[in-house]
C-alpha cells in the first residue's frame, strides 16, 4: 500500500459575471448557445464535486474509482485506500484538500443533486437555461452558504445581482406576464 500526497483538484466556482451575462442576453432574447453550455458545464462540474466532498467521497487520481474517506471525528493519520488500486489518502490530507474551498454543501443539496440528474439529458438552450435558472434560484433561496458553494463573488453581491431575475422568473409572481420585460428592467438596475 502506498500513500501519495498528490493534491486533489476540484472544479472551480462559477464567476457571477458569467451568470449576469447569460441573463442579460436572455433578457434581450438572444439565445447564446455557447454561453449557456459554458455556464452549464461549469455548474455541472462544480455540483458534482460539492456532492462528492459533502458525502466524504473522493475520486482516485490514479484510476478514477470513487470511494468513501472517513474523516469526521477520525485521526488525521487514518488511511483510506482505493478499493481498485494502490492509491490511498489520509483523513488529514483529504480534509486539507478541500478546506476553505466552500465545497461542503448542505443548504441546497437537493438543488445540486437535481441539476446533476437533469443536465446530461437537457439538450439545447431552453432546457439548459431552465435548469440553470432553477439552480440559481435555489442557491439564492438557500442563503449565503449555498451561493458561496457555487459562485465566485461576495454573497452580498450575489444576492443583489440575482434576486431580480429570481423574482422575474418566479411563476407565482403576479406582477405581469411579460417576464422578459421585467428581467430587462432588472438587468438595467444591476
Ligand atoms: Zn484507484
Amino acid at each position: 500500500m502506498s500513500t501519495y500526497s498528490a493534491r486533489l483538484h476540484f472544479a472551480p466556482k462559477v464567476p457571477v459575471a458569467w451568470i449576469v451575462q447569460l441573463y442579460r442576453r436572455e433578457a434581450l432574447q438572444l439565445q447564446d448557445d455557447e454561453l449557456v453550455d459554458k455556464v452549464g458545464g461549469r455548474l455541472y462540474a462544480r455540483c458534482l464535486d460539492i456532492l462528492m466532498v459533502s458525502d466524504g467521497r473522493v475520486a482516485c487520481p490514479e484510476c478514477q474509482t470513487e470511494f468513501h474517506v472517513p474523516w469526521i471525528g477520525e485521526s488525521a493519520a487514518r488511511v483510506a485506500q482505493c478499493p481498485h488500486c494502490t492509491w490511498s489518502i489520509t483523513a488529514g490530507t483529504f480534509h486539507a484538500s478541500f478546506e476553505h474551498q466552500d465545497l461542503l454543501g448542505i443548504n441546497a443539496r437537493r438543488a445540486f443533486a437535481e441539476f446533476i440528474e437533469g443536465y446530461p439529458e437537457a439538450r439545447g438552450y431552453p432546457a439548459r437555461m431552465l435548469l440553470i435558472d432553477r439552480l440559481v434560484h435555489a442557491v439564492h433561496a438557500g442563503g449565503g452558504p449555498a451561493a458561496r458553494n457555487l459562485l465566485e463573488g461576495r454573497p452580498g453581491r450575489c444576492s443583489r445581482s440575482l434576486t431580480p431575475w429570481q423574482v422575474a422568473r418566479d411563476p407565482r409572481d403576479t406582477r405581469g406576464g411579460n417576464t422578459r420585460k421585467w428581467a430587462r428592467a432588472s438587468v438595467t438596475d444591476y
